[in-house]
């Protein structure tokens, strides 16, 4: 293979081609990485096969070639081959995104592992008599030799160093006679090797969890089944179920993917009582070289279950049998950079190229998976109650319109107002009862920080973030205004900056405020907050989620970040503060994100024998989204959503693609969307492509961020072939100029269009 051709991870459609030098030849295959020269720099790209020279081109040397086998397999080339054109991004760009941070780095591309060295005794001395003689003028070497014994013949130099105080040369001095040799060993650094193990489950299948295995047992390969289960249904069950099968009775692998590994540590400790050390648990917060170990234990087939976020979806298993997407409908299983792939489209494309089974489960489906269940293209699978006879929890509205005070209030009143708007009375009261029953609460608030905002009394001037059309939010702890979207800071103003006024008054709540106000009204109870500022720590979210588990919190108050798959029996009252935060967000998904939040977090309650009660404070108890969670209704909100998206189409009933053109310069920046527009006219006018049409361009709802302006167009159009190729053609042809700083991105089937 003296030229071959390379994808490089550059935003380019075009791959490259390279000589490679007499002495690489043998380590340069498909699939493995090369070191090569672009432009002025190192470039580590994936060889892609074979190349044919072109006459009179002079072609660069590779500069290494670090892998003795191919990094990127035969099927993962073309998974990544598939994401490269449906999601309209470079090969090279999708293929970095399958290998770990250790393979792709600029610096050493051959990671180092993290060794320990080992002391081990070489040489067995049986007789006391003959230590006696052998340690006659060494003391220190029989305590140390004497010692090795005693902890099973081996032990860390480390440990031996610093923690037992033996000095090297004692050490040494063992080493020299033949007695004892040292040497190099991989340490294995998964932490949540650490964390306690759980005991199996032993609970039954019920007759529902019973037919959905049996007829996943039947399933042919590439077979997807959306397994629809309310909250509490037991759906984990199912999947442990299906992964004994798969893996200790067919010995084959599996990959398991959640919406994030910090946020459901209990669905993770039940793969792990269950499979032990044949899981690899992709933590977000794994170190590069930790994430290298996983995916080479799963490589090497040391490991053959994969449970990880969206890249698990990548884990180099082979022989993969099934494919679990749990919480389908989360948003957070599309990547936000190039390449925008949604990992449970791209687990089922590979799924059907390996043979493996697909399960998306969800107490919420998203509308595309449940469109796609009622046309046959997927399975349906139901478990339509709740495990172990538990009920579903009742669901009461607290209509804030009505709770609110109609006078003003006076100054000794003025706290009680103050916990009023955020806790209404109604939900006051069922705190106090759990608090006095010894019962645990969850709080919802999706916002975070002290105050939304903070507003002029004057002129009405509200602080915004210099880089983003973003109003700042006020966080008392430490004092300061912050920008959610860019993490700019400034200090508290204490005059308005455009009317110079002196009351700048706070409004909305955030998760702060609440929290003061709670510990103010109970002040005996044991409230936790969890939201993005108290869970920085790689281990924050375990950390309060344990102590919620042992009962050592009363009040769980938390973001978004609550509702997912928690399981506490103890849990009797949810209540949701502000149902309506994002319902009236400029996005076509608003209204099912609000829903599928309110449903998972309404699901927390009444997973035990005393059931549950749940409240929800709202000032738009008649939005389908609210009325439809309030019953437990999946079906009457998805006929609603589904009708509300016909016309205008949105997605599922349309494919869309969403193309932002962003520059720093606000002028060109809509210039070049309405150039952009006129060319898709063009384009479609030209080459018909039969369904495709272009909307916009209009200024994105959030116009700036980070300095830069945002305009959007849409691609819109139902057969996916065509509008991919539109979509395709418009990022290869259409010049966008280099000034102003001026991008292009596209997003195909966006989650948002914020
Ligand atoms: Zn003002
Ligand atoms: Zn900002």
């Amino acid at each position: 293979m003296p030229l071959i051709d390379v994808a490089l991870p550059l935003p380019l459609f075009r791959t490259f081609s390279y000589r490679v030098p007499e002495g690489l030849t043998g380590s340069v295959t498909e699939g493995s990485r090369v070191v090569v020269p672009f432009r002025n720099r190192k470039e580590i790209g994936i060889v892609l096969g074979a190349a044919a020279p072109i006459g009179g081109v002079k072609y660069r040397d590779v500069i290494a070639a670090p892998d003795d086998a191919p990094v990127i397999d035969p099927p993962m080339l073309s998974l990544c081959r598939w994401i490269a054109e449906y999601y309209v991004t470079p090969l090279g760009v999708a293929l970095r995104c399958a290998l770990p941070a250790a393979l792709t780095g600029a610096g050493s591309p051959v990671p180092s592992q993290r060794t320990r060295r080992v002391a081990t005794i070489e040489l067995e001395l049986p007789s006391l008599l003959h230590r006696d003689r052998i340690f006659a003028r060494s003391k220190q070497q029989r305590a140390l030799y004497e010692l090795l014994e005693q902890l099973g013949g081996r032990a860390a130099v480390d440990v031996l160093a610093d923690q037992l105080k033996f000095s090297p040369s004692v050490l040494k001095g063992l080493v020299a006679r033949g007695l004892v040799v040292v040497s190099e060993e991989v340490v294995s650094r998964d932490p949540f090797l650490t964390r306690e193990r759980r005991a199996a489950d032993s609970h039954r299948p019920s007759d529902a969890q019973r037919n959905a295995l049996e007829r996943l047992a039947l399933a042919q390969p590439g077979h997807v089944a959306l397994l629809h289960g309310i909250t509490g249904s037991g759906k984990t069950l199912v999947y442990l179920e299906l992964l004994r099968r798969v893996v200790l009775e067919e010995k084959r692998s599996a990959i398991v993917l959640v919406p994030e590994i910090a946020l459901t540590p209990q669905t993770v400790d039940r793969f792990r009582a269950v499979f032990g050390d044949a899981i690899a648990v992709l933590h977000s917060g794994l170190s590069d070289g930790e994430r290298y170990d996983a995916w080479l234990a799963l490589r090497r087939g040391e490991k053959r279950i994969a449970v990880g976020a969206r890249s698990a979806v990548f884990a180099p298993l082979r022989d993969l049998g099934a494919i679990v997407v749990d919480e389908e409908h989360e948003s957070s299983y599309k990547q936000g950079d190039a390449p925008r792939y949604h990992a449970r489209e791209v687990a089922i494309v590979r799924a059907r190229a390996e043979g493996a089974v697909v399960v998306l489960g969800s107490a919420t489906p998203s509308l595309e998976s449940w469109t796609n269940a009622q046309s046959g293209k997927y399975e349906l699978l139901s478990l339509p109650e709740r495990a172990g006879g538990a009920q579903l929890p009742i669901v009461h509205v607290v209509d804030l319109r009505a709770e609110r005070p109609t006078r003003k209030p006076s100054d000794h009143e003025e706290a009680d107002a103050a916990f009023a708007m955020a806790i209404s009375p109604p939900l006051e009261a069922a705190l106090r009862s759990r608090l006095a029953k010894r019962e645990q609460s969850i709080l919802l608030l999706n916002r975070r920080g002290y105050a939304s905002f903070i507003q002029c009394g004057a002129c009405g001037d509200v602080a915004v973030c210099p880089n983003c059309s973003i109003s700042l939010t006020y966080h008392r702890t430490p004092e300061r205004l912050v920008c959610h979207y860019c993490q700019h800071t400034e200090a508290l103003h204490r005059t308005c900056q455009r009317c110079g006024g002196q009351r700048l008054r706070q409004r909305g709540l955030g998760t702060q405020q609440v929290e003061r106000l709670l510990a103010e009204r109970f002040p005996s109870a044991r409230i936790a907050r969890m939201d993005v500022d108290t869970t920085s720590g790689k281990w924050a979210h375990t950390e309060i989620l344990d102590r919620v588990g042992i009962g050592a919190v009363d009040i769980l108050l938390g973001t978004q970040m609550i509702a997912k798959g928690l399981d506490f029996p103890n849990v009797t009252l949810v209540g949701v503060i502000d149902a309506d935060v994002g319902i009236n967000l400029p996005d076509f998904r608003a209204s099912e994100r609000c829903f599928q939040l309110l449903s998972q977090v309404a699901g927390r309650a009444g997973r035990g024998p005393k059931g549950g009660e749940v409240l929800i404070q709202t000032r738009a108890p008649s939005h389908h989204a609210v009325r439809c969670a309030v019953t437990h209704d999946y079906h009457a909100f998805v006929k609603e959503e589904l009708a509300s998206r016909r016309t205008p189409p949105y997605p599922p009933n349309v494919r869309i693609a969403n193309v932002v053109v962003s520059g720093i310069n606000e002028d060109a920046t809509a210039r070049l969307a309405t150039r952009a527009v006129a060319w898709v006219h063009r384009l479609l006018a030209q080459h018909p492509s039969p369904g495709v049409t272009v909307i916009g361009p209009a200024p994105c709802p959030v116009e700036r961020v980070q300095q830069r302006w945002r305009w959007h167009l849409l691609l819109k159009g139902d057969r996916p072939h065509e509008l991919g190729r539109v979509a395709r053609y418009l990022v290869e042809h259409f010049e966008v100029p280099h000034q102003h700083g001026l991008r292009m991105t596209l997003d195909r089937d966006p989650v948002a269009l914020l």
